[in-house]
């Protein structure tokens, strides 16, 4: 697609939650998931959480003036600058639980006065000349979908003019090199069309987050993002071999090579970076040859404690398969709550054999850990992972569900944020975290963060359901990712959500996780930053911004602000 063509995806997506507009989560031939969830959350089935509808919702009045608008206009073009409602709307806030809480109650404190979609680096440094003039803050926008509050705008001071820089209309595949395996790529481009373009050439990234549908190049990179398939292809850090960033008072661009002695890694300090010290817009990455062969398998393994055991055995002995996903009971259950029914007879008879077999070999879906195996590469390498992963899974025990259970997870393996808006609309607090630490440490971790939600959740006087997987592996240890749900407090669903935020955050850092795996710091984490990184490495990432950015026009309050923005109506 030419920079600026199509429709623009703020045009087909839900302002108030996730996806494309009329796509839902279908509960219809899942009958034990209602059940289930009015079991395990004491729900009475008839919450109801409302929402607005658009014309409702009520946004203080642009504060652009004419003369910025057609300045503006002038660089990009009369119809890539909007004061629209819808589009300012999208472009106020990102899909976090707090967010979608806010906005489908029209509680929009801070929205940007203009979006711009800018489509060359050449434009994009006009507009931060632009807005270094007027003092607006910039705020770089990719999909939208962050959970910690990346895209919220802060303005430098009270009543400063907010710009959002939506980065969608540069989208292009600018060159690949097959010597190599690498792709130039402008960062606005989304997922699905930048692996579209790969795997049309015969390779792809293998970055697939849950978000994947929806985010962009540029967020993932800025966000340090993590996909399905990191196990075997990296985090977004690992796919970068070079890239460029526009600040507002020069570029930086660093060396498309494979790996430098020449000082401190630059590119990595600007990975992750949220936006504070510019934008990023050309990114060379490091592609791989298509697959010849996928393929996913289910297995249950006795307990969680056990589990954690086979994977890291599994990366120890030196394979790499993409995908092992590890849940803990709770997530096991939910996950066998949530299975369709078969639609055939033969289907449902094959259904009874199995749990009738899992049950003689001392398994159950309400207390084993699910695990998911993707495996993939040329036949051979395909061979040597699943020899080897079937060898660990066996040696302890495992009960094999077979194929089935693992190509159905990656069938719907974006589907469960679409399950979210259905748990909003019936009053349910749904949200997840995530960290990461060493296999020495993991076991500990998990269950003191787990107490600490629980015990957070308890303590608003409802019941809390906490459920927790083990993914993105690496040799030395492991991330962990929480989902936890609890009906909301009626009222108090802000104050709710916080304990568990402000619970979770100091427990991670008093037991030697991370602040975040793969969701960033944004306004969320920003407090506790000095906590992750020191005194001095605040006071680094600070002096950094002030040499790129030193009247602080850019994505301002992002990890390094310090107090906690609850962003509390
Ligand atoms: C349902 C759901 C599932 C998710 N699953 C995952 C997952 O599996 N793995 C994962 O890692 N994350 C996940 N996330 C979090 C989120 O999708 C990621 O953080 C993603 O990387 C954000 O990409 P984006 O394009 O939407 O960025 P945005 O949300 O638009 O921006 C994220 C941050 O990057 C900055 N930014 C964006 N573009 C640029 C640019 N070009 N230059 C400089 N700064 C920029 C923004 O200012 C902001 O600070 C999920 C979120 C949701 C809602």
């Amino acid at each position: 697609m030419d920079p600026g063509e199509g429709t623009r995806s703020v045009d087909r997506l839900k302002w108030w939650g996730w996806g494309e507009e009329g796509k839902s989560y279908p509960l219809d031939d899942r009958p034990n998931a209602w059940p289930f969830l009015n079991q395990i959350l004491g729900l009475s089935g008839s919450e109801r959480s409302p929402r607005l509808t658009l014309d409702q919702i009520k946004l203080r009045k642009s504060r652009a003036d004419e003369r910025l608008i057609i300045e503006l206009q002038r660089i990009v073009g009369k119809e890539n600058v909007s004061t629209e409602t819808r589009e300012r709307l999208v472009h106020s806030m990102g899909k976090g639980y707090q967010d979608l809480i806010r906005v489908r109650r029209g509680i929009v404190q801070s929205p940007p006065d203009i979006v711009v979609y800018p489509a060359s680096e050449g434009q994009v440094a006009t507009i931060l000349e632009c807005a270094s003039q007027r003092d607006a803050s910039v705020i770089p926008f990719g999909g939208g979908t962050s959970v910690v509050g990346g895209v919220e705008a802060r303005p430098r001071e009270e009543g400063g003019l907010l710009l959002s820089l939506d980065m969608t209309r540069m989208n292009r595949v600018l060159a690949m090199d097959p010597v190599s395996l690498t792709a130039k790529v402008e960062s606005g481009i989304m997922g699905p069309d930048l692996e579209e373009k790969l795997n049309q050439a015969g390779y792809t990234l293998g970055h697939f987050p849950e978000s994947f549908e929806y985010s962009t190049l540029g967020g993932w990179i800025a966000a340090r993002a993590a996909g399905q398939k990191s196990t075997r292809y990296g985090k977004i850090e690992h796919m970068v071999e070079g890239l460029r960033l526009i600040s507002p008072t020069g570029t930086i661009a660093t060396r498309d090579v494979p790996a430098s002695a020449a000082g401190p890694n630059l590119k990595q300090f600007l990975i992750g970076s949220e936006g504070i010290f510019g934008v990023l817009t050309e990114v060379t990455l490091r592609i791989h040859r298509y697959p010849d062969r996928i393929e996913h398998r289910g297995l249950l393994l006795r307990d969680f404690s056990s589990g954690i055991g086979v994977l890291r055995e599994i990366l120890q002995a030196g394979v790499n398969p993409p995908t092992l996903r590890l849940s803990d009971s709770p997530e096991t259950r939910a996950y066998a709550a949530l299975l369709r029914r078969p639609r055939k007879m033969t289907g449902r008879l094959k259904t009874r054999l199995g749990m009738w077999l899992m049950k003689r070999r001392g398994f159950s879906l309400q207390s084993s850990s699910l695990l998911i195996v993707g495996l993939e590469g040329s036949e051979a390498q395909v061979a040597e992972q699943r020899r080897i992963v079937l060898a660990k899974c066996r040696e302890a025990g495992a009960f094999n569900l077979g194929r089935g259970a693992g190509e159905a997870w990656y069938r719907d393996r974006f589907e469960l944020p679409y399950l979210r808006d259905v748990l909003l609309d019936r009053g349910v607090m749904v949200d997840t975290l995530e960290t990461a630490t060493t296999w020495r440490n993991l076991e500990n971790l998990y269950l003191r963060v787990k107490e600490a939600i629980e015990e957070a959740i308890a303590s608003m006087g409802v019941k809390p359901y906490v459920m927790c997987h083990v993914s993105h592996l690496y040799k030395d240890g492991a991330s962990l990712y929480y989902t936890f749900l609890a009906k909301q407090v009626e009222g108090r669903e802000m104050e709710q959500w916080r304990e568990v935020k402000k619970a979770s955050c100091q427990c991670i850092l008093e037991n030697g996780g991370t602040l975040s795996h793969h969701h960033g710091v944004g306004l969320e984490h920003a407090a506790w930053m000095e906590g992750e990184v020191g005194r001095k490495g605040k006071e680094l990432i600070s002096a950094v911004k002030s040499t790129l950015d030193p009247r602080g026009i850019m994505n301002p309050g992002k990890i390094l602000g310090t107090t906690p923005e609850w962003r509390d109506p």
